[in-house]
Parts: structure tokens; C-alpha cells; sequence
């Protein structure tokens, strides 16, 4: 019933499967043109983006600084205002409490808010293994859900279905999990919401546990923030009696001013819209209003490790817009299950094998799955440069060397297949620092370039499989300076 991530190919091989699939590639081109399309638009808007891409990197930047402070801080003001804290080292302490909290009201059903977190973790098949089920609400992830398919966006889970599609699981498969798919159900977008908010409306008003994340946690109140579109995350907020949120430590603000900040970076960037349409914040319980019980799960899950690179924390400012997918030439034609987690595209392909590691081979697959064109960069809100955190990580995944893995600092191995191309950056580091030589060795080949094979020999193979290999000039680029400058000229 719920589909995870786990055990899934290395990017290479997944994506060799997923950029054949036609109907994928043109469901994905469609929606990510015209969301691409409409965030320019809305950015150009704002005379002061830059300012405010600037302000939201700093305030992440300087949180992330104190970040020990501000959980602290955060604790005692949720404590205080009537919530519960937990404090979940790992995806199987955080899937242990939430199962405890469930269980503990007595009940086998729970209606969830979209989560990134409670996707990370695996929360659902966690929960279904202890008999509960969770039921998502948000439109997209109902979709997922119903298919017994796998998010592939983070903004637009359901992004490689089209409205044909979608129809068709409605109609095959809502009846299996409550009300049935209304008669004669079109594709029509507003045919396929109302059967949705049908099916939906008996679960919220039966639910007595609702599970969400968040997107911000201000640290000065205690106060959590969850911005949707639907409203069908404010009623999983509002209407049952106990309310668990499961969030990264590293969504915590100090102020509420600060959400001014990132209350006008992130739609624009994710939806393209100036405002959202709901922005729903509570604070610990209030009495004859909302949730009775209120618990604060803060996950760790590797983020304290990523903290502790200092080219790859950046990646803790990400507010989770999908700027970077939508831009992305890769994620356009690969497809967001190619990337094997929760996180796909241009932010996944760092944050992964920064939460997870490199240890496996899909992990260390994932800093090559970019061209390094630096779009990704330029749409980020709040400034993160994931190029060149890619480059950190495949460094890392080439040479090895020392990292923090589940707190503890260990030195990892260099990924295995990555020899030759060590060899080949060492004999070029060795020409290079030879200044006669490359000069001679570049006649040599612009002379012999008729012979040279259009595809490499050995463990170079798979790199010519995929691309041609580029032809030799018949003239160096240096020569052909010397001819044209003469002889004095320094290229
Ligand atoms: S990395 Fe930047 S652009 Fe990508 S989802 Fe995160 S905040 Fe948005």
C-alpha cells in the first residue's frame, strides 16, 4: 500500500529506464515550462528580489550558525504553550515516537498534511506495519497514494501523471480506500478536485489524529508555519484532537520577523503566486480551539553531519520550493524517481548523499546527476550554490576523505569505478606542468587525428556510449594564437 524508495538503482541506470518513457518526458516538459514560466514573472515583479534572496540566505546562514540555541530556545517555548517536544535522532526514532503517540489515543487512522519530512523518514509504511493507516490530503499526494506510486516533485508530487491518468486511478482506486469516485468522472480539473474533496471530507471529519510537518518553526514563540495552497492542510491542523508535527531541526527561525523574509520568497518561487493562499501557524494548544494534544517531533536524520561540512551545509537553507526541479535540464528528462529519495532534482542530488551519505551506490551516483549549467543557482531563493556543493561531493565520492557520519567523524573510501578517471586527472595534472610536452603531444594528435577512434577502449567505454568523443583540431588553440598573433604573443 505505501511505495517507498528504498532499494532503488543508482541514478544512471534509473534514469536510463526513465528518459525512454515518452509520455514521462512530455508530462514533465509541460508542467515544468509553464511553472518556470510564471516564477520569472512573478520574481521580476519584486524590484528587491535580490535584497531578499540575500536577507533569506543570511538569516538561514546565521541560524544554522546557533542553530544548538534556537532548538533550545524553540523547546521551551512550545513546552510552554502546552506542546510536547521529541527529539528524533534518526528516521526509525522518529517513525518509533510518532507510532508510540498514535497508538497511545487509540486509534488506527490519521490524515496527514504534506510533509517532506514524513516522506524522508518513511513514515507511512512505518505506520502501516504498527496497523494505521494515514491517509494523505493533499491533492497531489492523494493521487501518489492511490496509484501506490512515489512522489516525484516536491512541490507537484504527482507531476509525471497527466489529468488522463489521474481520472483513471480516481476511478479505480478511491473506493478502496473510502468514498468511490463520483459516476461518469471527466478529466476536467475541476471534476477531478471535487471527487477528491468528497473522498476527503468524510476523512477529516472522522479523524481524531492529524500529522504534519512544517515549513517554519520561529524559535522567539514556539509557533510552527505551514503554507499550502488547498486548505485541506489546515483542516488536517484544525479539526482532529491530536495534532503531531514532524520537522527538521533545521526549519527553526528566530523571529517572527523573519517570516517576512521567507513569506514572500517562497511562493513566488514555488507556485508563482505573490501570496499563498493559506498560511496557517499555531502555537502549542489553546483551550476550546483546535488540536487537545500537540507534539513537536525534531528530526535529526543526518543533519547535524551536513552541518558539519562547510561547503555542504547550504544545503540547510533549502525552504523547499522547487525552483531548482522546474529548471532543471536533468530532472526535465530524467524525472524526479530517477533520484531515489523524497528530495529529487537539483537539491536532492545534494542533500541525499549529505543525509544519507555516499556510502551506497546511489548515493554516490547522485552529484554526477547534473550538467553543472548553474540554473539551479541562479532561480534559488535563498542563494544556495549547488553547483558548486556538487563538485565538493563528487570530490568526496572520487578521492574519499573525512566526513561526519551519524556524528562520528570517519574517513570514507573512495567509491569504487572511479580509478580510471583518477588516472586520467593525474596524467593530466602530470602534461599539464609540462608546458613543451602538451605543446608536442597536441601536434602530435592534431597530425594523427584521422586515426583516432570515435569511441574510447576499456573502462572509458561508458563515456562514449552516451556522447561523442570530441573531435581534434587539426591546429592547437595555442598554435593557432601564434599564427594569428605571432610569435611573441602569450595565449
Ligand atoms: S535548493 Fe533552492 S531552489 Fe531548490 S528547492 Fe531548495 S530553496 Fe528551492
Amino acid at each position: 500500500m505505501n511505495a517507498t524508495y528504498l532499494g532503488m538503482p543508482a541514478f544512471p541506470r534509473a534514469a536510463a529506464v526513465s528518459t525512454r518513457d515518452e509520455r514521462l518526458r512530455g508530462n514533465l516538459r509541460h508542467a515544468t515550462h509553464t511553472i518556470r514560466a510564471k516564477r520569472a514573472s512573478a520574481v521580476a515583479e519584486l524590484a528587491d528580489w535580490p535584497a531578499l534572496r540575500a536577507a533569506g540566505a543570511a538569516l538561514k546562514d546565521r541560524t544554522l550558525r546557533h542553530l544548538d540555541h534556537y532548538l533550545e530556545q524553540l523547546e521551551a517555548a512550545v513546552t510552554a504553550a502546552g506542546g510536547r517536544v521529541h527529539w528524533a535522532v534518526d528516521a526509525d526514532d522518529a517513525n518509533r515516537i510518532v507510532t508510540e503517540l498514535v497508538r497511545a489515543t487509540g486509534e488506527t487512522e490519521v490524515v496527514k498534511v504534506k510533509s517532506m519530512a514524513t516522506q524522508e523518514i518513511g513514515l507511512n509504511a512505518a505506520l502501516a506495519e504498527a496497523g494505521i493507516s494515514a491517509y494523505e490530503t493533499d491533492l497531489a499526494e492523494l493521487i501518489v497514494q492511490l496509484a501506490e506510486d512515489l512522489p516525484s516533485h516536491l512541490l507537484v508530487p504527482a507531476i509525471h501523471r497527466n489529468r488522463g491518468e489521474i481520472r483513471d486511478i480516481f476511478r479505480r482506486e478511491m473506493s478502496r480506500w473510502g468514498r468511490a469516485a463520483p459516476e461518469g468522472l471527466t478529466d476536467r480539473p475541476a471534476d477531478l478536485a471535487e471527487a477528491a474533496r468528497l473522498h476527503l471530507r468524510e476523512k477529516f471529519l472522522r479523524a481524531k489524529v492529524g500529522v504534519s510537518g512544517a515549513n517554519f518553526m520561529v524559535a522567539e514563540t514556539g509557533t510552527l508555519v505551514v503554507v499550502e495552497s488547498e486548505g485541506n492542510g489546515r483542516m488536517c491542523l484544525t479539526l482532529p484532537e491530536t495534532l503531531i508535527s514532524v520537522v527538521g531541526i533545521e526549519k527553526t527561525v528566530p523571529t517572527w520577523q523573519d517570516l517576512e523574509v521567507f513569506l514572500q520568497l517562497l511562493p513566488r518561487s514555488s507556485t508563482a503566486e505573490r501570496m499563498n493562499p493559506y498560511t496557517s501557524t499555531w502555537t502549542g494548544t489553546t483551550d476550546e480551539d483546535g488540536p487537545r494534544d500537540f507534539h513537536l517531533v525534531l528530526l535529526d536524520n543526518g543533519r547535524t553531519d551536513t552541518l558539519a561540512d562547510t561547503v555542504g551545509r547550504q544545503a540547510l537553507r533549502c525552504i523547499r520550493c522547487s525552483a531548482c526541479l522546474n529548471v532543471c535540464p536533468v530532472y526535465e528528462r530524467a524525472g524526479g524517481h530517477a533520484y531515489g529519495s523524497a528530495y529529487p532534482g537539483p537539491i536532492g542530488a545534494i542533500l541525499s548523499p549529505q543525509l544519507r551519505s555516499t556510502a551506497s551506490e546511489l548515493d554516490a551516483s547522485l552529484p554526477f546527476a547534473s550538467s553543472l549549467c548553474g540554473a539551479c543557482y541562479e532561480v534559488c531563493p535563498v542563494a544556495i550554490d549547488i553547483p558548486e556543493v556538487l563538485v565538493h561531493l563528487r570530490e568526496r565520492v572520487v578521492e574519499g576523505g573525512p566526513a561526519t557520519v551519524r556524528g562520528e567523524k570517519v574517513v570514507l573510501r573512495p567509491a569504487k569505478g572511479h580509478a580510471a578517471e583518477r588516472a586520467a586527472m593525474r596524467a593530466a595534472g602530470w602534461a599539464f606542468q609540462r608546458p613543451g610536452l602538451l605543446r608536442a603531444g597536441q601536434r602530435l594528435a592534431g597530425r594523427t587525428r584521422r586515426l583516432h577512434p570515435r569511441r574510447l577502449p576499456g573502462p572509458g567505454r561508458a563515456w562514449t556510449d552516451t556522447r561523442d568523443l570530441p573531435a581534434v583540431p587539426q591546429e592547437s588553440f595555442r598554435d593557432w594564437w601564434q599564427r594569428t598573433r605571432g610569435q611573441g604573443a602569450a595565449p
